[in-house]
């Protein structure tokens, strides 16, 4: 599969780049990062093919051959990128983080419309996301339960794209509207309710990306704990979702519902 990356210079499109090198079945065609802009690939990641230069806009996919976009960005970005690239009849599988719900239904029209996939996924650890579905099984058994989430420091959304998605999954598995109404009015140190789910940000230096979900029921508590030690824990899920999208036309969010799970 010949693929692009979205926000190539960042930490996660470096990632990306790196891991897509080493997969027989990828094709780096294509890195595009304005803060690089002209600078050889290899420059930034030195397991990259020779003679690909950062591309400063996405304009150029249609020349590269591209099949699949990958973008780690940051919103505002992933809110231009992702529909151009869905247009140009490119599958996308976006990690990028703080998007909303309008942003969703526009891509899930041109998905539609050109046939392609466009996963938006919060976390592409696989082991997160069996966290999540752990803490969705959890919630029908222990209903009360408050979601830790912590990451590094230059994080710019809070709380996290995970933690709010394990918190839909919750409350969903509750059998609860998702009015933020089941916590009331609580001190800022309880955390912010999210759908009757108290979330709580830790940001640090040292942390990657981490969450814990604590249930407590009567005379016991239960705890599920993830743990993203580096940013390749998030390369299987990202190559995972680059080979099955061909299977799955259409908006996804969430890479469980590629998983089966
Ligand atoms: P980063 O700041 O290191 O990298 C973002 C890169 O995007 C920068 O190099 C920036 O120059 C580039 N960029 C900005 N505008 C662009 C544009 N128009 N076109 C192309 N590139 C552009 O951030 P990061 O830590 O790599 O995280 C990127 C995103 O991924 C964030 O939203 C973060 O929350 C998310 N994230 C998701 C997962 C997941 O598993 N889904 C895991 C980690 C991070």
């Amino acid at each position: 599969m010949r693929v692009a990356v979205c926000g190539a210079a960042g930490r996660m499109g470096r990632e990306v780049c790196r891991a897509l090198s080493a997969e027989s079945d990828m094709e780096l065609v294509c890195a595009v990062d304005p803060a690089a802009a002209g600078k050889p690939l290899r420059e930034l990641v030195p397991e990259a093919p020779g003679g690909l230069l950062v591309q400063e806009s996405i304009s150029v996919l249609p020349d590269t051959g591209a099949e699949a976009l990958v973008d780690f960005t940051m919103a505002e970005a992933a809110r231009q990128n992702i529909p151009r690239a869905l247009e140009m009849g490119v599958h996308v599988v976006a990690g990028t983080t703080g998007l909303r719900s309008g942003d969703l239904e526009a891509f899930a029209e041109l998905a539609d419309k050109r046939g392609v996939a466009c996963l938006i996924a919060p976390n592409f650890a696989l082991g997160a996301v069996l966290m999540m579905r752990f803490a969705a099984i959890a919630a029908r058994f222990l209903p009360d339960c408050e979601i830790i989430e912590l990451h590094h420091p230059l994080k710019l959304d809070a709380p996290s794209g995970t933690a709010s998605l394990t918190a839909e999954m919750i409350a969903s598995a509750r059998g609860e509207a998702d009015d933020g109404s089941k916590g009331g009015k609580a001190p800022p140190s309880r955390g912010e309710d999210r759908g009757g789910v108290r979330v709580h940000s830790v940001r640090l230096p040292g942390l990657v990306a981490h969450q814990e979900v604590i249930f407590g029921g009567v005379g016991q508590t239960l705890t599920i704990r993830h743990d993203s030690l580096d940013r390749t824990s998030f390369m299987p899920g990202v190559i995972f979702a680059l080979r099955e999208a061909p299977r799955h036309p259409g908006l996804t969010v969430g890479l469980e519902k590629w998983m089966g799970l």
